[in-house]
């Protein structure tokens, strides 16, 4: 019989959004005529924009007739999409060979999908709390994982500590679900602990859209010395609605060498296009023009003016929590806002109270990692509306 991977046994129940689920279904069913509020999606609501509409449409056209129909495309990307992305890095300073980007069906499959590269038994360095995605991946590798702990002291930015080794970091910044995002100089830091350690950063900007403050870095190859230790997802997710349309990129330096236990090297950038084109074949011709779009001119319009309606409500939730005295961070360069349970409750207590007071669904952040069990996550994604709604029967948790 096909022995199955152990691993897979260390693995803890995912069960945050389906009991989130669970209890609102029990809520609605208590209380049919009462309405629920969700602030607790990760999911874009706004549609595409129209100039990536426009450019899909043309995609479409193309597939339907012989001269310009596509079959397999290259599995790394269409040159017009890795120029468009190595243009999009210009504008932050930052110059890339188009070989080092690799186009791709989003950034959770990536994230870990480059868990292929690394032996099982590197030390993996991860932030507690964060998106649970690379503690689940490297979980199934049956990797050691030791955790950095961000609280409301480092502001939810836990720094190097130079006492404890890794081999591979992952830093996701801004961060899912706390909001907060590294300064430069901290991701100096970062670097330089890297660079030491002869590790690799893995760092997740899947949220780098949402950096409105022009000192912090979008990119961490904004840091010198990123080049030669830092792998960059990204995602047009967030960015330009792409959730369901699927389109995300993967930077991988030349730059970055790996060793072997017996002193071989290899580049990284090299593995993962052996990995890429070995395991994965491509994002749709449609699909990729559609990305294209989202860097042209209109569509970087199209993208601000996306973000700044959803960073608007950021803006109503964030005064809230101001007015209100409550502790939070994220809610300015990020469409999370992050607060302490009030009432001095744990995250699934509240998310209860919360519900059954006011019909306002959020996310425990228990569901993030143990730093997150007094700490609540809501999001900007729902509408003007719905949200200045939730927010004023927030307010009435503290009448
Ligand atoms: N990285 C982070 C930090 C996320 O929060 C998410 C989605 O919520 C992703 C990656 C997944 O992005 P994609 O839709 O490109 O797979």
């Amino acid at each position: 019989m096909a022995k199955f991977n152990e691993n897979f046994l260390n693995l803890k129940e995912s069960y945050l959004f389906s009991e989130v689920a669970k209890r609102v279904s029990v809520f609605q069913q208590k209380y049919p005529e009462r309405s629920v509020i969700r602030l607790g999606i990760g999911d874009v609501t706004l549609p595409l924009g129209s100039t990536v509409i426009k450019s899909l449409h043309s995609a479409v056209d193309e597939m339907g007739s012989a001269d310009t129909f596509r079959g397999y495309g290259p599995e790394q990307g269409y040159d017009f999409l890795r120029n468009a992305i190595k243009e999009y890095y210009k504008s932050f300073g930052v110059e890339l060979d188009a070989d080092e980007i690799f186009v791709s069906d989003g950034a959770k499959s990536d994230t870990g999908n480059i868990t292929d590269l690394f032996s099982k038994d590197n030390i993996v360095m991860i932030p507690d709390p964060v998106y649970p995605v690379y503690v689940d991946t490297n979980t199934m590798n049956g990797r050691k994982i030791v955790y950095i702990n961000g609280t409301a002291e480092n502001d939810f930015l836990p720094m190097p500590d130079r006492s404890v080794h890794a081999d591979i970091i992952y830093i996701c910044s801004p961060n899912n679900p706390t909001g907060a995002c590294y300064s430069k100089a901290q991701l100096e830091e970062w670097v330089a602990y890297a660079l030491e350690n002869d590790a690799v950063i893995l760092f997740d900007s899947a949220y780098e859209s949402f950096v409105s403050d022009d000192d912090l870095p979008h990119t961490i190859y904004s840091v010198k010395g990123a080049e030669k230790c830092a792998v960059e997802f990204c995602s047009l997710s967030k960015t330009a609605g792409f959730t369901g349309t699927r389109c995300g990129y993967t930077i991988v330096p030349k730059g970055i060498k790996s060793v072997s236990y017996d002193g071989k090297e290899m580049s990284l950038n090299k593995m993962w296009n052996r990995r890429q084109t070995t395991k994965f074949n491509g994002v749709p011709y449609i699909v990729q023009r559609a990305a294209a779009a989202v860097f042209s001119e209109e569509g970087r319009l199209e993208t601000k003016r996306m973000t700044a309606h959803y960073m608007e409500n950021a803006r109503i939730i964030s005064e809230t929590m101001e007015q209100l005295g409550v502790w939070f961070c994220g809610g300015i360069n990020s469409p999370y806002i992050w607060f302490e349970c009030p009432f001095g409750m744990n995250s699934w207590d509240f998310f209860d109270f919360m519900l059954e007071k006011t019909g306002v669904v959020g996310t425990p952040g228990a569901g993030f990692g143990k730093n997150g069990d007094n700490y609540f996550r809501l999001t900007a994604f729902n509408n003007k509306e719905n949200t200045e709604e939730a927010m004023r029967r927030f307010r009435t948790l503290f009448e």
